[in-house]
């Protein structure tokens, strides 16, 4: 396995990771992104966004591309199609990421600190027939798969953002779509609901939940049975795809030791986006907060990537003041460091 080093290692290159890099390579500090598919991550599967500041309405993948340019033109390196297996803290207080390249094989990536932005992987509804008809009629995807619905039905589940403006998206190519939410108000922005319901061809059945995915003989899906939680009365919805929105759970498998987080799984950070690792900072929708927004992962980055510097910062002036090998003072000058600000870029 080879070995590389860095002064700072950023896993995953959404919103988050990519504006994480391009601070940090701004700072001057030897920086990596290492992303298991193309640079995007949730722009990739989002059509067009209308809430990024100044786009009023602008294609994912294109602001996608943009940031990579970017974070590149700045001095990042983004290595592609490296899947991160695990981040680990050595005892002496330098991580290694352990990942496996499509062009490189294994390699260790060395480094004092570490920005995961892994992102989320999008909620199972756990019900009978999901995971046998997913990629049959089951998506999670709207911009990947509603293509393959042109004049079909087809059932949301959800109450949220996505599930709304993925509804207002398929209805492009469904001939109808049915959007089943659980309770009796959507959770989802006004704007989007407004959106929605003045859209001819989504019909909402409020108070609902999706009980079995039901196929045929030939493994497509044909219908969704659903029941109406108010009265118990059970139905099937005739459609031939499901999209599930129901939100995310983070991507925090890479993080190899004890880290705090909320009950959701969300990665605690302070206000450095440092989680209860030293050294390691958590951006973008793997952290616990209260939206999860282009923007507000684009914010992470930035603060992660300064702070991140400022932690390196302190590393190196331990060493030079003969703290030596003592992590103990190492972790306190560099995390004073980080509290202490004061670096202008
Ligand atoms: P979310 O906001 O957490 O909403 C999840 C929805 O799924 C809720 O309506 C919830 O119902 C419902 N739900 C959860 N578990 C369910 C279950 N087992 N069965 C049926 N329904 C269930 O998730 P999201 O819509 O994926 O959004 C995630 C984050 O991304 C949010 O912060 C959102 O604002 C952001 N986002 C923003 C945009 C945008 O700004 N355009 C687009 C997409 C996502 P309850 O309401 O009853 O809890």
């Amino acid at each position: 396995m080879s070995e590389k080093n860095y002064d700072v290692v950023i896993v995953g290159a959404g919103p988050a990771g990519m504006t994480a890099a391009l601070y940090a390579a701004r700072a001057l500090v030897k920086t990596v992104v290492l992303e298991r598919g193309e640079p995007g991550g949730e722009l990739l599967n989002t059509e067009y966004l209308e809430n990024f500041i100044s786009y009023p309405k602008v294609l994912g993948r294109e602001l996608a591309d943009k940031f990579a340019e970017h974070a590149k033109q700045a001095g990042a390196e983004i290595h592609t199609y490296t899947t991160v297996d695990r981040v680990t803290r050595r005892a002496d207080g330098m991580f290694e990421t352990v990942a496996e390249s499509f062009m490189d094989g294994a390699v260790t990536y060395v480094s004092p600190t570490v920005i995961v932005t892994a992102g989320g992987t999008p909620v199972k509804l756990n019900i009978p027939g999901e995971l046998e008809y997913a990629g049959k009629g089951v998506s999670y995807c709207a911009v990947c798969d509603g293509g393959f619905f042109k004049e079909h039905h087809v059932v949301v589940v959800g109450g949220g953002d996505a599930a709304v403006e993925e509804s207002d998206y398929l209805s492009r190519y469904a001939s109808k779509v049915t959007l089943v939410h659980r309770r009796d108000e959507l959770r989802a922005s006004k704007v989007l609901q407004q959106r929605l319901f003045a859209n001819p061809k989504v019909e909402v059945v409020w108070n609902t939940v999706a009980e079995e995915v039901l196929g045929d003989e030939n493994g497509l899906m044909h219908g969704l049975r659903v029941r109406d939680v108010l009265t118990n009365e059970e139905r099937v919805i005739d459609a031939t795809g499901l999209f599930v929105f129901i939100g995310f759970r983070p991507n925090t498998g890479v993080i190899d030791g004890h880290y705090e987080h909320d009950a959701m799984g969300y990665v605690l950070t302070d206000n450095t986006m440092m989680s209860s690792i030293p050294g390691l900072f958590v951006a973008g929708d793997m952290r616990a907060q209260l939206t999860r927004q282009v923007t507000t992962a684009a914010g992470d980055g930035t603060t992660a990537a300064i702070a991140a510097e400022k932690y390196i910062v302190g590393l190196r002036e331990a060493q030079q003041h003969g703290a030596g090998t003592n992590t103990a003072t190492f972790e306190a000058v560099a995390s004073a460091k980080v509290e202490a600000g004061g670096y202008a870029h």
